[in-house]
């Protein structure tokens, strides 16, 4: 049902367009006939285009014959990953907070997801000893989401290279989603695979939903070994023949095209995402860091109300949609997911809004 009364700050959606150079590559491809099945593995050239991104900006080194895969988004690089890789039985550790789909698709091929809770103390960043604590025989892999979805946290290098080290140690298999990684503010994205000795055990989701606000178009990829590589472009191609013809030619020309629609985008969110950090602290219900990353805030409710009633009130008495916490952890019965994918004039309203909610709660 729309509502167009509800201003929604619980999606995960660039708000902007897809850049017009990006468009008018998909209609010059779909104009000269270019409207067929590809290759399983996506369009050669595209496939080269990524390698030289990947070189580029995440120093990883890939051949774009047999360690790229195009895939349908970073969902479609996650799915066709977990089913290659994971068997019944088979645990996967996962952080939490995090993005649902990776528990969901763990659970579809009848593995076992095990969730390692992160604290707001220690800055939602995983801890090396606590995770060994969770690695059993039937570990098969670790899923790391970073910038992060929904803290909205860049997690340190250090920190990464750790996780890395440990994969070594205890022969486990690396997801690691990055399709936040150009949104990033004071922090720098880091990708582990541009150790070219921990390749073979590293699966880097990208993708171009976020970075060129592409999300309908639905193209990612994934970077890893060739055997892992031609296993998951398996599965993606019994699922799906291939991506998309004139999509991937769009995503050649936002790859290899002028980088400053990116730039605009991530300037503009920084400002949002200060100006809500701001209103929210100012109503003194919430307890809110600032994420370096991603567009998104996870703030800690100080109300006595739990999420779940919280974000329903918020929807039913304010007309603003946000996410429960609960959505994302075992434990998100106290914080919200709000979105700064959308207009300033949005969020500004949005967030007098809360704040007069927020004053009737409390009775004044
Ligand atoms: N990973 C994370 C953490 C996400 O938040 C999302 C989208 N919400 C995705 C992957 C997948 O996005 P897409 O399939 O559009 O690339």
């Amino acid at each position: 049902m729309e509502r167009p009364d509800i201003i929604r700050l619980e999606l995960g959606e660039p708000d902007f367009d897809t850049p017009q150079h990006v468009k008018e590559a998909a209609i010059q491809a779909i104009n000269e006939g270019f409207t067929h099945y590809t290759s399983t593995e996506g369009l050669l050239e595209l496939r080269e285009a990524v390698a030289r991104k990947l070189e580029r900006e995440n120093r990883i080194e890939a051949d774009p014959e047999t360690e790229v895969l195009i895939t349908d988004g970073g969902l479609g690089a996650i799915y066709a990953a977990i089913q290659s890789l994971v068997n019944p039985g088979d645990e996967v550790l996962i952080f939490d907070p995090a993005w649902p789909r990776y528990f969901e698709n763990v659970l579809l091929v009848g593995g076992v997801p095990k969730n390692i809770l992160l604290e707001e103390e220690d800055g939602f960043v995983p801890d090396v000893d606590e995770i060994k604590k969770h690695v059993t025989k039937k570990t098969k892999l670790i899923i790391l989401n970073s910038p992060n979805n929904p803290t909205g946290v860049v997690e340190p290098k250090n920190v990464i290279e750790e996780i890395g080290d440990l994969a070594v140690e205890r022969d486990l298999i690396l997801i690691l989603d990055e399709v936040y990684e150009r949104i990033v503010y004071e922090s720098k994205h880091f990708s582990l695979a541009t150790h070219s000795d921990l390749k073979d055990r590293i699966i880097t989701v990208f993708s171009l939903s976020k970075t060129y606000a592409m999300t309908g178009w639905r193209i990612g990829y994934a970077v890893s070994q060739a055997n892992i590589i031609e296993a998951m472009g398996k599965v993606s191609g019994y699922a799906n023949a291939c991506r998309t013809s004139f999509a991937q030619k769009a995503a050649i020309a936002a790859l290899d095209g002028p980088q400053d629609c990116v730039d605009i985008m991530v300037r503009e969110y920084r400002k949002r995402r200060n100006f809500m950090v701001e209103r929210l602290k100012e109503m003194k219900v919430f307890s809110v860091t600032k994420p370096t990353g991603a567009f998104y805030l996870y703030p800690k409710l100080l109300l006595d109300q739990e999420s779940p009633g919280f974000t329903k009130q918020l929807i039913e008495k304010a007309k603003v949609a946000v996410m429960p916490g609960t959505a994302f952890s075992m434990k998100g019965e106290k914080y919200v997911r709000i979105s700064y994918a959308n207009s300033m004039e949005n969020i500004s309203e949005a967030m007098d809004r809360v704040q007069r909610m927020v004053r009737q709660i409390m009775g004044h």
